[in-house]
């Protein structure tokens, strides 16, 4: 399991690499927007010493029991980073450890879905 080289491979390949993810912490209190946008600042620069370009982070502030569309397995940021990228939805690739969350999201959207937990080598 390394997902920074499945992200380099796709990269390569000419894919956007898209963060997708669902950070209830901000709605619960835990933690701020503000809190989350340092750790993404971080965590984009650390993956571009790797040689991973993030092309875009999206995540959902919302608890489970707010509803919204958003949050996964909810499409919404999808739908979002859709708008914002020429994204073919039919040649991408969800990659995620959760087949409850990222997996489903991926079968609503009829894409293929890479489980980084399960998966033994790229
Ligand atoms: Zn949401």
């Amino acid at each position: 399991m390394d997902a920074v080289r499945l992200m380099k491979q796709y990269q390569q390949k000419g894919f956007f690499i898209i963060i997708i993810t669902n950070q209830s912490g901000v709605n619960r209190g835990y933690f701020t927007e503000e809190d989350l946008g340092r750790f993404n600042t971080a965590l984009v620069k650390r993956l571009a010493h790797m040689g991973v370009r993030i092309d875009a982070i999206y995540y959902c502030p919302h608890r489970p029991d707010e509803g919204c569309k958003c949050r996964k397995p909810g499409t919404g940021l999808i739908e979002k980073a859709m708008h914002d990228f020429p994204i073919d939805l039919e040649r991408s690739v969800m990659v995620g450890d959760r087949d409850d969350m990222d997996g489903e999201m991926a079968k609503r959207l009829g894409i293929e879905f890479i489980n980084i937990l399960r998966a033994k080598q790229f």
